[in-house]
């Protein structure tokens, strides 16, 4: 079993940015912080016996949680939750919001290891995503975490900001592995409608959608640009593509994301947060103040519950675990489901086979180099 604990505070909101987090004020992240403790009392006694072996803190910036609150999170969670001696425990932290004080309490309460939210090297670069740091700060992150103890270390990388050529992301991309973190995260800028890039940028999603020249963000062929430049990069600093869009030095790989793809059941708590456990897929409410109330009264805050088909739970098999490089075990898919895979997809692994999408060996099922390249579409005919 898998635990996810979401802080959804942020100094400022990003302008790309659609995730359940914002700049709130210390009442709202002290009384945030109350209400995550009471969600996982409630918790505890339905999950007395779950082992948890991973525990992936994210938000928002869990760093800018003041760190008396987040100290206090901590220990719940370990008092509420059997977490395993030698759990993954990641969380998320950004530039600009992090203290060495902050870095060893979360140390001393069992996080193992961070996930740095640097998005780009290029200054510029992070000045059009509206991010609050530039690279001289990310380095200080960088070095206090080291300094820390941490060894296990994540950097997120964005590809196709507007502007980002391959020049900017190769030195972005050299100025990173020169550090040698273990674990490199590249996915590509998503404009998501709401946001105030969506507004700036409207024109150009139009044009990018219809396959027309853009003005700013990348077409597809520059994007496909972007993405092969920097695996190359990271393959020839020897890190190892494990899924579409997370490399690693061997042994790194983050085991609570590929549990997610393997579709291990998990808890998520606080806002928006989402679980899968006993088949049904759960998510929390989105409005902060109405998660803590409904807490208040002693209410989960859940505000969906879908209990997914035999159908939908194949599907799922097919799409989340097709991300990994490794792929699909066809012994697993029969276990799980009781069926030969092949009387469920056969005619659609047969196709894709046939076009070099998908390479079948030693009982297993993965997208090839070329599948990877259109993932998306791969991934969309098991739907
Ligand atoms: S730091 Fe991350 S979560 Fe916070 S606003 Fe920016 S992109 Fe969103």
């Amino acid at each position: 079993m898998e635990l996810y604990i979401h802080i959804p505070f942020c100094m400022k909101k990003c302008d790309y940015c659609d995730f359940p987090s914002g700049a709130y004020d210390a009442t709202v992240r002290r009384d945030y912080s109350r209400a995550l403790i009471r969600e996982m009392e409630m918790y505890a006694p339905l999950f007395s016996d779950a082992v948890f072996s991973t525990v992936y803190i994210g938000g928002g910036t869990p760093s800018w949680l003041e760190w008396e609150h987040m100290e206090r999170i901590l220990l719940a969670m370990r008092r509420c939750f059997h977490i395993e001696p030698e759990a993954e425990v990641t969380m998320e932290v950004n530039p600009g919001t992090v203290s060495a004080e902050f870095l060893h309490m979360i140390k001393k309460q069992g996080v193992c290891r961070l996930s740095i939210g640097l998005q780009s090297g290029d200054d510029g670069e992070l000045k059009t995503l509206g991010r609050i740091h530039d690279f001289a700060r990310f380095l200080h992150t960088y070095e206090l975490a080291r300094n820390a103890g941490f060894y296990d270390i994540n950097v997120d990388i964005m590809t196709g900001i507007p502007g980002q050529t391959t020049h900017s992301l190769g030195r972005t991309l050299s100025d990173v592995i020169r550090l040698k973190p273990e674990h490199i995260s590249c996915y590509s800028l998503m404009v998501e409608e709401g946001t105030p890039f969506y507004e700036r940028y409207a024109d150009d999603v139009k044009r990018q959608l219809q396959g027309e020249p853009t003005l700013y963000l990348p077409t597809d062929d520059e994007e496909y640009e972007l993405y092969a430049l920097a695996r190359e990069l990271l393959f020839a600093a020897r890190y190892e593509q494990y899924e579409i869009s997370n490399f690693a030095k061997k042994g790194y790989e983050c085991l609570h994301n590929i549990g997610y793809w393997r579709r291990v059941p998990y808890l998520g708590l606080g806002l928006s947060a989402a679980s899968f456990y006993g088949g049904h897929r759960y998510t929390n409410c989105g409005d902060i103040f109405e998660y803590m109330d409904m807490i208040i009264s002693g209410r989960a805050p859940v505000t969906s519950d879908v209990l997914l088909s035999r159908d939908d739970a194949m599907a799922e098999f097919m799409y989340l675990g097709l991300r990994m490089t490794e792929g699909i075990s066809r012994a697993d898919f029969m276990e799980e489901f009781d069926m030969d895979i092949e009387a469920r997809y056969g005619s659609v692994i047969r196709d894709l086979t046939a076009k070099g999408m998908l390479s079948l060996s030693g009982g297993r099922i993965a997208l090839t180099p070329v599948g990877r390249d259109v993932s998306n579409t791969v991934l969309c005919e098991f739907l």
